[in-house]
């Protein structure tokens, strides 16, 4: 099998990375991404390979719509550079990343006014906290936030466990935040658990962590909650199988976290899946040549992901 290893920069730091990188192969049924965060390791790179081996060899499902709206991802940035963003990229729905360790609960509230402001009050507004948020914290801050008419929150506090806890404080305060469930549904190692505990009102899924297009659509159909499918910053070939998810969900009621092309410096394909008026167009582009050879790592990086792929094949073996 010919396999390619991309490394190319994010425009701006991202979820502590400066530089994405990953695999990339030519199947029967087309070109799979494999790009597992470095910070993965052992059998949490299983369900990655599979979504990568589904897409290399095995036909999406059949798409019910054919294009699929999209939200702008506001890094943690100035609140000045917040609202350029969101008002260049024409998206009606922000998700602003709340929480980091570098910025306090003043910053975040600057940029989001900033992106409530770009918005306008007919925009939707989404923040994700990436679990960062102890449930009183949360609580706290979610309070000070409802301001802004969040969409949701996603993933305010670490555990499945926090997020019910939240869920029931909001309520008892009589705030009408929803939660949404990211590292939840796909690092907990047990999904079906936010329905269980009530810990949600909807669902986050990504392809390559969840083990590929049709798992995410038997997941989704068994959370039986509303789903927003989002990347794991991928290039446009590994976003093409979210997109393809996104296109055969029976409903779609958020826009997807699916337009993050962008946040890479540049792509394997000439046209990179990027949203023209807050929609993304469903297709399938495939790498070129030059651009993979203008992005290949270098050799010790290859071979790292070259060692990578094996361990992880041979724990499906
Ligand atoms: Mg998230």
């Amino acid at each position: 099998m010919e396999t390619y290893v991309w490394s190319i920069p994010l425009r701006t730091r991202f979820r502590g990375i400066d530089v994405r990188e990953g695999m990339l192969w030519r199947g029967p049924a087309g070109w799979a991404e494999w790009s597992p965060f470095l910070d993965y390791s052992g059998a949490e790179l299983i369900p990655w390979l599979r979504a990568a081996r589904e897409a290399a060899t095995e036909e999406w499902p059949a798409p019910v719509r054919d294009r699929v709206p999209v939200n702008v991802t506001v890094p943690v940035v100035t609140p000045e550079r917040a609202h350029a963003i969101v008002t260049d990229s024409g998206c009606r729905t922000a998700k602003v990343k709340v929480a980091d360790p570098r910025s306090d609960i003043a910053d975040d509230i600057a940029r989001l006014e900033a992106v409530r402001d770009a918005l306008g009050p007919g925009g939707h507004l989404r923040i994700d906290a990436n679990g960062a948020w102890d449930v009183p914290t949360a609580r706290r801050h979610l309070a000070a936030l409802a301001r802004f008419d969040l969409e949701y929150a996603e993933q305010p506090c670490p555990t499945t466990e926090d997020l019910a806890a939240l869920r029931r404080h909001l309520a008892h305060d009589g705030l009408d935040v929803p939660i949404a469930a990211d590292e939840s549904i796909r690092r907990s190692g047990d999904p079906e658990r936010v329905v269980a505990l009530e810990a949600a009102d909807v669902a986050v899924l990504k392809v390559q962590p969840l083990g590929g297009v049709r798992a995410c659509l038997e997941l989704a159909e068994r959370l039986g909650l509303p789903v927003v499918v989002s990347s794991a910053l991928e290039t446009s070939v590994g976003l093409a199988a979210g997109l393809a998810l996104a296109a055969a969900l029976p409903e779609l009621p958020y826009a997807c976290g699916l337009n993050t092309s962008r946040l890479l410096a540049d792509d394997v394909v000439d046209e990179p899946l990027a949203a023209v008026d807050g929609w993304l167009t469903v297709r399938r582009p495939a790498p070129t040549p030059a651009r993979l050879a203008a992005f290949a790592a270098d050799p010790a990086t290859r071979a790292r992901w070259a060692r990578r792929l094996e361990q992880t094949a041979s724990l499906t073996r």
